[in-house]
């Protein structure tokens, strides 16, 4: 048995209902390492081009790593990978917990799902067996009864489950896939792949933990690492959680407030990270929230993430459904002007409930609200619902109508981009999508590389694909070891910042097939350095190898990437951004007048590509550069 991981790969056909092992040598598991790159071959060899993503041919895959498992923190993450109903591109989704250690300590390194059930059924895995059941009585219920009906049915509180929610069930776009009924793999749809599929749960449980390579090294890396904590720049997210951004984004007039009118939010305070750890934790009344009111991922010493409870009040919070990131309090709070954090977190609930993408969610109303305060939605058209900026009441309504896909939440269901096509009037001037996808909390205006990567990538825009604009200055040694050695002055959107994006570009890309977390491992603010990930895989999996070769995996997924939106016939003319972005300046505090220039913008992605070795007119990777990443097979995919 290797070490690291199990050389097991489930197929799954729900139409034939059959189920088949495949045991993949040591190459694809060095070349792919796992999640996204993993998925992707899967996509690319099994599933034809133009397939309607929501019909029996999408192919769904549910990717592990090489590390999975392994004692160490950031390790337990899944990437979830088919073709998005939301963008028509290739769908890409990361999330975390425990579920994805228990799928490897299950037996398996990933699942390759195609077909549909002809009823619901869920797949049922322990220890190297699988199986599929009837999940009829099931389908229709929330995550947490479904959590609760699965441990009772199989006798095991230990399990742990993968759903799609009623969101999902019902087509909801931008449906999530959710374990712990409160970690969401959000973006991009995939809960709806799921649905579309009546594949309700996957279900796992198993006793093979991984073999490790070099327990010593692994437990000295993991030891540094929990020592290291207290004093590294993520102690605080640590204890406040990602909302904990909320100031520094205030700060620097880069929180999306009025659907993107302004950077700055009057209300920022009530929706920061230490207003929520002294208020609506569990435990807060008896200041025990840092035992109660934080929770983890399997082995993570950091326990970022949080558990709302609140018992009284218009909006109770049920603490199993956990508690909002700060992508979630800005999209359902700032975007929408909302600043009651009980009404935020009572529609974050109900997205984990239902299961559906906070961002996507809150970014849909946030649209809808100020199509309304411009007179371009009426109470017509909402179903008597008042839907300005600042109405908590109708946000958490308007998330509620969503997930039930009932009146004006059945065309909002569609996300925005879709909803703007079908109303017309003008609204789609208000629209906030990259490839149909609503951008999360995190703002171009302010942070220009983002401009570029929320344009190019082949997902839609997404925060969590590049490092960000400030950190290239401030940590000069963790830079230098991806070569990054140049910091330019803020606002700069020149040769070396589109360098910067896209070298951290392939780091990160990296991270989603090792699947790791990006708040513990990265180039700069994180806890681990990326030359300590490369580390870590050598004590797990035995290899010897190094970040060229770790970038090479991250370069690698991002050229299959791209090269299945190829195949659809997506590139260049897609890498766009929303309108206002370049015509619209932010209103007030340090962002006022920020706005993208088009000409500075336009020259960066031609200089992207350029750097990306992908063909100027269509913006496809070439014969050639997937050649020099060794997949000539996806060249031959693509035709070339
Ligand atoms: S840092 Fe937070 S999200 Fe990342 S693995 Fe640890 S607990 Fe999970």
């Amino acid at each position: 048995m290797p070490h690291g991981y199990n050389k097991s790969i489930l197929h799954v056909d729900l139409t034939a209902g059959e189920l088949a092992i495949e045991e993949p040598d040591e190459l694809f598991y060095r070349k792919y390492m796992g999640g996204s790159a993993m998925g992707l071959y899967y996509l690319l060899k099994e599933m034809p081009p133009d397939v309607d993503p929501m019909g029996p041919d999408n192919v769904l895959t549910l990717c592990l790593s090489v590390i999975t498992g392994a004692p160490i923190s950031g390790q337990s993450r899944l990437t979830t990978s088919a073709k998005s109903p939301l963008t028509g591109c290739v769908g890409d989704a990361q999330s975390g917990g425990f579920f994805p250690a228990e799928m490897k300590f299950a037996g398996f390194d990933g699942i390759v799902v195609k077909g549909k059930a002809e009823k619901p059924v869920y797949l049922w895995i322990h220890d190297g067996q699988a199986e599929l059941r009837d999940a009829s009585h099931l389908w229709g219920r929330v995550t947490g009864d479904v959590e609760d009906m699965l441990k009772e049915e199989l006798g095991d509180d230990k399990i742990q489950v993968l759903q799609t929610g009623p969101g999902g069930e019902r087509g909801v776009r931008f449906a999530a896939i959710m374990s712990m009924s409160n970690r969401a793999a959000g973006r991009t749809g995939m809960g709806a792949v799921m649905g579309s599929k009546n594949l309700k749960a996957v279900v796992v449980r198993g006793t093979r933990k991984p073999r490790i390579a070099d327990k010593e090294a692994l437990n000295r890396l993991a030891r540094w690492g929990v020592d290291n904590l207290p004093q590294s720049d993520i102690a605080g997210l640590g204890k406040y959680g990602t909302a904990e951004t909320t100031g520094g984004q205030q700060t620097d007039g880069g929180l999306p407030t009025y659907n993107w009118a302004s950077g700055i939010f009057d209300g920022w305070e009530a929706l920061d990270g230490p207003t929520m750890y002294d208020t609506v934790l569990r435990g807060t009344a008896e200041g025990k929230q840092d035992r109660q009111g934080r929770h983890t991922c399997y082995a993570c010493a950091v326990r970022c993430k949080r558990v709302v409870e609140i018992a009284e009040g218009p909006y109770q919070v049920d603490p199993r459904y956990g508690g909002p990131e700060y992508e979630t309090t800005s999209t359902l709070g700032s975007c929408c002007g909302i600043s009651d954090l009980a009404a935020v977190s009572k529609a974050n609930e109900l997205c984990n409930k239902y299961g559906l993408d906070t961002i996507s969610c809150g970014a849909t109303i946030a649209w809808a609200m100020e199509c309304f305060e411009e007179g371009l939605l009426t109470l017509e058209d909402t179903g008597g619902i008042e839907l300005g900026f600042g109405n908590a009441e109708s946000m958490v309504k308007m998330t509620e109508l969503i997930a039930n896909r009932e009146g004006f939440g059945d065309i909002l269901a569609e996300g925005s981009a879709r909803a703007a096509a079908r109303i017309g009037r003008g609204t789609e001037c208000f629209l906030t999508t990259s490839k149909n996808q609503e951008a999360p909390a995190h703002m171009p205006q302010v942070k220009r590389t983002l401009a570029l990567i929320y344009a190019v990538n082949p997902f839609g825009a997404d925060h969590q694909s590049h490092e960000h604009d400030p950190a290239y200055e401030p940590y000069p040694e963790r830079m230098a070891e991806l070569g990054l050695l140049d910091p330019q002055p803020d606002l700069a959107l020149n040769a070396e910042m589109v360098r910067f994006a896209l070298v951290t570009q392939h780091f990160y890309s990296a991270t989603d097939s090792l699947n790791v977390c990006q708040f513990v491992y990265g180039p700069a603010w994180h806890l681990y350095s990326a030359s300590q990930l490369v580390e870590v895989i050598r004590a797990v999996t035995g290899w010897d190898t190094s970040l060229y070769e770790l970038m090479k995996v991250g370069e690698r997924r991002l050229n299959m990437l791209r090269a299945f939106n190829a195949r659809e016939g997506v590139g260049r003319e897609a890498d766009t951004l929303p309108g206002r972005f370049f015509d619209r300046p932010l209103k007030d505090g340090p962002s006022d007048g920020y706005v993208l220039d088009r000409g500075e913008w336009q020259q960066a992605v031609d200089t992207y590509y350029a750097m990306c070795g992908w063909d100027p007119e269509t913006g496809y990777p070439t014969r050639a550069i997937l050649e020099s990443l060794s997949i000539g097979w996806v060249a031959d995919n693509l035709g070339l």
